[in-house]
């Protein structure tokens, strides 16, 4: 089956309000496009819990910071809508971004109604080096959640702070939906998907490899019962990948997101780096 893509708000509403009066579940995907394993997994997860499926294709203006690459991230809007049709989603919901904020907007907060998740949950990793990030994360989430009303969003545990953010939100907010998260998808050699990879020589993507590596070396020496943060630190810091930059790698509950000191069951270890001008994250639960 072929899935129908949409660029306008009230196309999207108009099979929203049918579904819901026909009492079926929906699954709502959201994604910024260039679509990879790692999306396709959300995907199936949604066709496996839902009755319909909308996927959205949107690289949201107002989560970029001014020196990012929101103008040169990947845009493949065809292939995108090919892979739906192939897993069977009903809805590619791809707007612009006048048909998301509006003609003449300013997109900051002088002119646009903005949602703000709490000081101390963007006040660390990603949301330090991302000032605003995660408002125009949580923002447009929200415009989507009101358009697509779906009974589940999928979301993916490679973006671990953005997973509790929004599950934060939706329940702060009383948002009248479930959020189901998803594993990371790794290519075989374990680099974590990601649409960034594309920007990625093939020197950098060696590099790259160091991250995972690093994670996995935590995860072994936490599986011998080494649980010091300090010692784990030290041992994944001496194998990632010289050429890389460093910007963070924490240990925190997964639950409450705290730091530990200590790891046990349920510590997420996260890192991001900087390779060249890509920005890479990724992360490992211990279990
Ligand atoms: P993005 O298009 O990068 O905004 O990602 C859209 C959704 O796909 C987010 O919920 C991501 O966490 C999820 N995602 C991205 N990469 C992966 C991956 N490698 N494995 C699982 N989920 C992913």
């Amino acid at each position: 089956m072929s899935a129908i893509l949409l660029n306008h708000i009230n196309d999207v509403k108009t099979y929203i309000y049918k579904w819901k009066n026909e009492n079926l579940k929906i699954g709502l995907v959201p994604t910024m496009g260039a679509l990879h394993s790692g999306h396709v997994s959300l995907i199936k997860k949604a066709k496996s819990m839902c009755d319909k499926v909308v996927v959205s294709v949107f690289v949201n203006p107002v989560q970029f910071g001014p020196n990012e690459d929101y103008d040169k991230y990947p845009r493949t809007i065809e292939k995108d809508k090919m892979l739906c049709d192939e897993l069977d989603a009903d809805i590619v919901f791809a707007p612009s971004a006048n048909e998301m904020y509006g003609e003449n907007v300013k997109l900051s907060n002088t002119d646009l109604t903005f949602v703000c998740p709490p000081y101390n949950y963007i006040d660390c990793m990603c949301g330090k080096s991302r000032p605003g990030h995660f408002d125009g994360v949580a923002t447009v989430v929200t415009k989507l959640f009101n358009i697509v009303q779906p009974d589940y969003a999928f979301f993916g545990q490679k973006d671990a702070q953005q997973l509790y953010i929004i599950k934060k939100m939706v329940k702060d907010l009383n948002m009248n939906l479930e959020i189901v998260p998803c594993p990371i998808v790794r290519e075989s050699d374990g680099l974590a998907l990601s649409s960034r990879n594309a920007y990625l020589s093939a020197d950098e993507r060696q590099c790259a490899l160091s991250i995972s590596k690093a994670l996995f070396e935590i995860e072994r020496l936490y599986n011998q019962k080494i649980t010091d943060a300090n010692i784990l630190f030290d041992s994944a810091l001496a194998i990632l990948n010289k050429n890389l930059e460093l910007e963070y790698l924490e240990f925190r509950n997964f639950d409450t997101f705290e730091k530990v000191d200590k790891i046990c069951k349920n510590t997420l270890a996260a890192i991001a780096v900087k390779i060249g001008k890509t920005r890479l994250i990724d992360n490992i639960i211990l279990g």
